[in-house]
């Protein structure tokens, strides 16, 4: 019999012929859990911003929501772990050791493997931070579960969590479930989610863990720490106040006018793809799906059409103004205010109101 011919060997159920039985030694995984990323003395705003994601489809499951600490002699995560609580953890998981003294993906990885292969939670988020994503795909890997990166929305569908993302260039979204292996992982960029209220009234308890690595069984050397010069100027991510620049500016020089009105509201400048390709500002500005997430209270967007994939990347602004020639751009069917006009009009206008407002 040639290949062709022979009969489909038998599948087991569910769609698309796959297995989507959820394997009966896996039931056993309960809770969700986030990575706290801390870096320095500094816990990254993402990790609170998935706890509070992860007290919702928690409460939703009923289940518990815990913390994961992981971290050197130097870090203090029992301080870690109280703020933790306070945005909606019941449980911190701490590992401390030496080899965990600054971030190297060999002990990391083995670290978070251990502790989900001993306390078997279904759900595990992390930051789609440089460390989160690092982290996440080998954490995966290693315990062969399913990992959602960039996730836009988590919510639960029956028992499982259904996690969204950007897909085809931004121009879709898709929704991804890990329905027969666990524990479900997504990974979240820093603003997607809005910042849980505090509750300092709450608190949780500590379970510790060991490592069970040596500095001899890691091949990676953490020599020095070299900050990265850009971090500290832009900080786009968490400013109340952005004006982006778009293409509609038409030259560099037109873009200072962006700059101008940022200097007197004391914003962030963002920009378009458009505008860093073309070099009128540093890429570390372009905001949208293959740039920065913001959440401002105000984003100003001067000559910008508002492309689905800038909007994936700003929509979440508390007011978006928006200034554009065409009455028919894109970005009028999103903003909040709109002035049909010409940016190179419209923002000297601005700068000049505000300076004299402001002084
Ligand atoms: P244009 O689309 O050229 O729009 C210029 C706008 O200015 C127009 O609406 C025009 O009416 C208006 N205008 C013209 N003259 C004036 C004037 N005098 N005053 C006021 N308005 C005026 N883009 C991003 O921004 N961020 C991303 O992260 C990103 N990621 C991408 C990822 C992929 C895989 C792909 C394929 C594309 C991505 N893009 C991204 C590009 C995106 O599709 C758009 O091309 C880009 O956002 C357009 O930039 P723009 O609005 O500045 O320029």
């Amino acid at each position: 019999m040639s290949e062709a011919a022979k009969p489909a060997a038998p599948r087991p159920a569910g769609r698309a012929g796959r297995n989507t039985e959820l394997p009966e030694h896996l039931k056993a995984y309960k809770g969700v859990w986030v990575f706290i990323e801390h870096d320095r003395g500094h816990v990254h705003s993402v990790s609170w911003e998935l706890m509070g994601e992860a007290r919702k489809l928690a409460d939703t499951l009923g289940v518990t929501v815990s913390g994961v600490l992981m971290g050197g002699p130097a870090d203090d995560l029992e301080l870690y772990a109280k703020e933790a609580y306070t945005y909606g953890a019941d449980r911190c998981y701490l590992m401390r050791d030496p080899v965990l003294q600054g971030y190297r993906n060999e002990p990391f990885t083995k670290g978070l493997t251990d502790l989900v292969n001993s306390h078997q939670p279904e759900i595990l988020l992390l930051g789609a931070t440089t460390m989160g994503r690092d982290l996440a795909g080998s954490v995966a890997t290693t315990l062969g579960t399913g990992l959602t990166a960039d996730c836009t929305e988590l919510r639960i569908d029956g028992r499982a969590m259904a996690a969204t993302r950007p897909t085809f260039g931004g121009s879709l979204l898709c929704t991804i479930m890990t329905l027969a292996y666990r524990p479900q992982m997504a990974t979240v960029r820093p603003r997607v989610m809005a910042m849980p209220r505090r509750d300092d009234t709450r608190s949780g308890d500590i379970v510790e863990m060991t490592l069970g690595m040596v500095e001899t069984d890691i091949v990676t050397k953490l020599l020095d720490f070299i900050p990265d010069a850009t971090r500290n100027t832009v900080n786009l991510a968490y400013a109340d106040i952005i004006v982006s620049g778009g293409k509609g500016l038409k030259t560099a020089e037109n873009f200072k006018l962006v700059w101008e009105l940022a200097r007197v509201l004391g914003a962030e400048v963002g920009a378009t793809r458009a505008v860093t390709q073309a070099g009128w500002c540093e890429t570390e500005r372009q905001v949208g799906q293959t740039g920065k997430t913001v959440r401002p209270k105000l984003y100003i967007a001067a000559g910008i059409s508002g492309a689905i994939q800038h909007r994936v990347g700003m929509e979440s602004s508390d007011c978006i103004v928006a200034i554009n020639t065409d009455p028919n751009a894109p970005i009028f069917d999103f903003a909040h205010h709109g002035i049909v006009g010409s940016a190179m009009q419209v923002l000297p206008v601005l700068t000049q109101t505000f300076r004299n407002h402001l002084a």
